[in-house]
């Protein structure tokens, strides 16, 4: 395939489709020839008011005319402001800021190694993990994630990680114990191949961990910030985590992340325990900030909920006929799956051909993270594509 010039100037590390766009709006999006894709990845689940939200946009126009950054030794207006909102939204009390889903996860993981050490002494800092998980790309974020095709090569890896199979209540009771500092576990595993877990489960490691006063925490990056047609993933189980890590959608594009916490166990990161020179800084505070102007107004779920239960009877539809062709369809919301029976390698491909842009995992399971705003309409040309390519 055609590499654009200037290609080899970049770290190959991704395998790219051939394909540079130009602009976006809302679920659509245009290459430098003037092709129309209907974008059902949302940037990974990023753009999850669409692209260039014109609320988001007059946000990020506006702050930079007037402060991009400072830095965190000083107070920043629209981090207070993002902080206190996402405070009065979440069981949290406390925000803290980085940049990426990454970050969240490792100020997540510190965070409870630090309480585990203050509380129970030293030997307090196992975390458990799932098979299956993806936590991000940083050393502990990749000991986390429970998928070996991340970590092999870049070994030795970080010590005090447990991973235990999703769903499996016994070995969960097995694994959280004495030396258990928290529990990271995807409410939905998302790159996984959109796995939800069982209620059943969730309750019970809220209560191993309660039992072993080890804390909680729900990696809600990818399925935080509205995609299950809620503000955020965990609102939809039983249990209320400890702590939650928020990036991807939460600036709709503009780089953030945000790890938020109860201030009992917030409390544990003191002065100078964790840092991010750009974490917080007003134009994503300023981003995100916007974000949440769009998913709080009154009406804003409605909408998530009617396209997910369109798409979702869609989806039911194309698998009751078609027998044998599709294991699965799972997900919440506007995080959908299908799992198809057999290898579909090019499904990807030829869905760009027909101008969709649909995630293809393990060759067989088709991710579909459209942008919450999608039209019924874009939806029901999906469907359409989706009848006929597979
Ligand atoms: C994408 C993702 C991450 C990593 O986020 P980055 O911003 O790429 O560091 C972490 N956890 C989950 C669940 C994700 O989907």
């Amino acid at each position: 395939m055609q590499q654009p010039a200037n290609a080899n100037f970049v770290a190959n590390t991704y395998s790219r489709f051939p394909l540079t766009f130009e602009k976006g709006q809302g679920a659509r999006l245009w290459d430098k020839e003037g092709r129309e894709y209907i974008d059902f990845t949302s940037g990974i689940a990023v753009c999850n008011l669409g692209h260039c939200h014109p609320q988001v946009v007059q946000a990020i126009k506006k702050q930079a005319e007037t402060l991009i950054h400072t830095s965190n030794l000083y107070w920043i207006e629209e981090q207070l402001r993002l902080a206190k909102r996402l405070a009065e939204h979440s069981f949290a009390d406390q925000a803290f800021f980085c940049n990426s889903g990454a970050e969240s996860v490792e100020a997540a993981i510190k965070l409870a190694r630090k309480r585990g050490h203050e509380l129970r002494g030293p030997n307090c800092y196992d975390i458990v993990c799932l098979e299956g998980a993806f936590h991000g790309r940083t050393l502990a974020a990749i000991t986390a994630t429970g998928q070996p095709q991340y970590q092999r090569g870049f070994e030795p890896l970080v010590p005090g990680f447990t991973h235990i199979p999703p769903n499996d209540i016994y070995a969960a009771e097995l694994a959280i114990g004495r030396r258990t500092a928290a529990v990271i576990v995807e409410p939905i595993q998302g790159e996984g191949g959109v796995r939800p877990l069982s209620d059943d489960f969730l309750s019970a490691l809220r209560t191993f961990c309660d039992k072993q006063n080890a804390i909680l925490i729900f990696d809600e990056v990818q399925v935080g910030m509205g995609r299950t047609g809620s503000l955020f993933a965990y609102e939809q189980t039983p249990v209320v985590p400890d702590v939650i890590c928020l990036a991807k959608a939460l600036g709709n594009g503009v780089p953030i992340g945000a790890m938020l916490a109860k201030q009992e166990v917030m409390k544990h990161f003191g002065p100078g325990s964790h840092a991010s020179t750009f974490g917080g800084n007003p134009l994503s505070c300023a981003a995100a900030n916007a974000v949440l102007d769009v998913m709080l107004a009154s009406d804003f779920f409605e909408h998530v909920k009617a396209m997910a239960d369109y798409l979702r009877a869609g989806l039911e539809k194309f698998s009751a006929n078609r027998p044998g062709k599709v294991a699965e369809i799972r997900g919440r919301g506007l995080i959908q799956a299908v799992e198809f029976v057999e290898p579909l390698p090019d499904l990807a491909l030829k869905f760009m051909e027909k101008g969709f842009l649909v995630l293809l995992g393990h060759e067989k399971i088709l991710r579909l993270l459209p942008p919450l705003i999608i039209s019924q309409e874009e939806i029901k040309a999906f469907l359409e594509a989706l009848e006929e390519l597979a």
